[in-house]
């Protein structure tokens, strides 16, 4: 893919706005290292980032360590983890991830896209946020909203994730990565939501071509 210059200042400008509303961004998921946060990520799927942090200080206390976790009882995990939702598989991704990771890497998180997508479970979304949370290392995490407003945007044509994180790798340079992905969930979440974006009040409304928005007070 080739981006042009106008194209380049286009998104900048856009992500220049987006920092601007969003001065400090980071997951809400609370952790304290980057096996916490891998654990807390899964468990997130399909539920709020606060329904995870009222059920992860817990379960860290009880099982500190990958090994421990690997080794826990699982329905003494799904009682834990009840009120994420899907417990029972959540339980068991946890646990597997936890093995996977005491056995081939020591209990260590590794610090890079290629060794952390082989871990059971992990996949490029959850690799990217860790590596942009809890290393600050250059990644971007595509999940729906990060497809969805890129996509309305103009800024990536395809709204399939490997190639939006590959369209967005080009349009930016590779110090403003980390930064990317929270700010353009946190505006999904908020103003560019799936159903009924908010187009009126939005700050992108005079660089966004999307069709359907609605421009005006
Ligand atoms: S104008 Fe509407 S569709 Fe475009 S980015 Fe803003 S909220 Fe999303």
């Amino acid at each position: 893919m080739t981006v042009t210059p106008a194209e380049r200042r286009r998104a900048r400008t856009i992500l220049d706005r987006l920092r601007r509303r969003y001065p400090v961004i980071r997951t809400a998921l609370g952790y304290a290292d980057p096996w916490q946060l891998l654990v807390a990520t899964v468990l997130s799927a399909q539920t709020t980032d606060d329904t995870v942090n009222r059920v992860t200080p817990e379960l860290f206390r009880r099982w500190p360590s990958p090994r421990l976790l690997a080794q826990a009882n699982p329905e003494e995990v799904e009682s834990v983890v009840f009120s994420t939702g899907f417990y029972r598989q959540k339980t068991r991704a946890v646990i597997e991830l936890s093995a996977d990771l005491a056995d081939r890497f020591s209990g260590i998180v590794p610090d890079d896209l290629e060794r952390l997508v082989t871990l059971k479970g992990v996949g490029r979304k959850t690799a990217s946020v860790v590596l942009a949370e809890a290393f600050g290392l250059p990644a971007i995490a595509v999940d729906t909203h990060v497809s969805r407003v890129s996509r309305r945007l103009g800024l990536v044509a395809d709204g399939n994730p490997v190639k939006v994180e590959a369209a967005l790798k080009e349009l930016y340079p590779e110090a403003k990565w980390p930064g990317i992905s929270m700010r353009f969930i946190q505006f999904g979440r908020d103003t560019c939501i799936a159903r009924r974006p908010r187009c009126p009040e939005c700050i992108l409304r005079d660089r966004c071509p999307y069709p359907d928005k609605t421009v005006g007070a």
